[in-house]
């Protein structure tokens, strides 16, 4: 744990008897705390809504709003919402002890103070506050790093799609989907024309911009409910939710067409590719593995046809 120092812990001592705010400030003082004192409820709610307190320490019997009172009104301020405060009382009646407790205070102190018990019971509080503070931190870093590395793992790292295991795993999630709502969603397979002389005449960085450029433009003529991902070398496959066959070839031709007149430039090439997609809509006949391959069916037809095209699996 980093120590922090006294001086930059502010504490708040409300109390109505000037000699009990002078005996317990100039102890808390002596501690060398960072302290603020209020002789009533209103002041101290004054304070409280200015400051950032790392400790109250709250009198409970005082003429106009109480310590209790005092204590649920403060708790409104958001910069109140979790800062540790310890009832003072003469009160030694088991029911205000309760009740306090019971408020959310994190402790009580009896007046008469004794000077070794109030010093130890705020600094024990101010290391407490310390320490849940350090652990929401590193909670919140750990969550964080928890994040990416899940976002890392379902990327391709190339065009930033989602990765073919992360496209697995949403289409397991649409066919259970299916099996309840019976709701149609389709896939799409899309393969770049001709890549390898892409490669060939511009060297092979050049056909990572490519795939990069194809990435992006698909990515972009899609909605967010949709899918994309880099399902393979020079092959994507796009998950489309609530969608039909018909739907899945009005998006289709609308990227075919994108892509088509989309130039890549690389140094001085400037590079038109063009690519051609397979469809085929979930039916909840079979496995994923059969909607994967009609899709890859319909795909290879659009090849032989001629590329550049679109075409639908048809049971064939
Ligand atoms: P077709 O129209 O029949 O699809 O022809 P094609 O040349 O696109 O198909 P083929 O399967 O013969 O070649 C695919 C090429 O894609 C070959 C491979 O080197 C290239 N490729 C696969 N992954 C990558 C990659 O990550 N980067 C680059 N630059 N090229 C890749
Ligand atoms: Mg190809
Ligand atoms: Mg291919």
């Amino acid at each position: 744990m980093t120590r922090v120092k006294n001086e930059n812990i502010r504490v708040l001592l409300v109390d109505d008897t000037p000699a009990n705010l002078e005996i317990a400030g100039s102890i808390l003082e002596k501690e060398g705390y960072d302290l603020y004192i209020a002789d009533s409820g209103v002041t101290a709610l004054e304070l409280i809504e200015a400051t950032a307190f790392d400790l109250i320490l709250l009198d409970i019997m005082m003429p106009g709003l109480d310590g209790f009172e005092t204590y649920k009104m403060m708790r409104k301020f958001e910069k109140a919402k979790k800062v540790p405060v310890i009832f003072l009382s003469a009160k030694v009646d088991i029911e205000s002890i309760v009740r306090g407790f019971e408020l959310g205070a994190v402790d009580y102190i009896r007046k008469p103070f004794n000077e070794a018990e109030l010093k130890a019971r705020v600094r024990t509080h101010v290391e407490l506050k310390k320490m849940r503070e350090e652990l929401e931190l590193k909670n919140k870093s750990l969550q964080e790093a928890y994040d990416n590395l899940e976002i890392t793992a379902a990327t391709d790292v190339l065009t930033q799609l989602l990765n073919r295991r992360e496209m697995m795993r949403r289409l397991e999630y649409e066919r259970v989907k299916y099996s309840r709502n019976k709701r149609p969603f389709s896939i799409v397979l899309a393969d770049i024309d001709y890549f390898k002389k892409v490669n060939d005449t511009y060297g092979h960085e050049a056909g990572d911009d490519v795939l990069i450029a194809i990435a992006m433009v698909t990515k972009g003529c899609t909605r967010k409910a949709d899918s994309v991902a880099r399902w393979g070398g020079e092959e994507f496959m796009l998950l489309l939710p609530e969608t039909d066959a018909g739907g899945a070839m009005r998006l289709a031709e609308k990227i075919r067409r994108a892509i088509e007149h989309h130039t890549v430039f690389h140094g001085e090439a400037e590079i038109r590719v063009t690519i051609t997609l397979g469809i085929c809509e979930f039916t909840g006949i079979g496995f994923l593995d059969e909607l994967i391959s009609n899709a890859d069916r319909a795909l290879y037809r659009g090849k032989a046809e001629g590329r550049n095209r679109t075409a639908v699996y048809d049971g064939s």
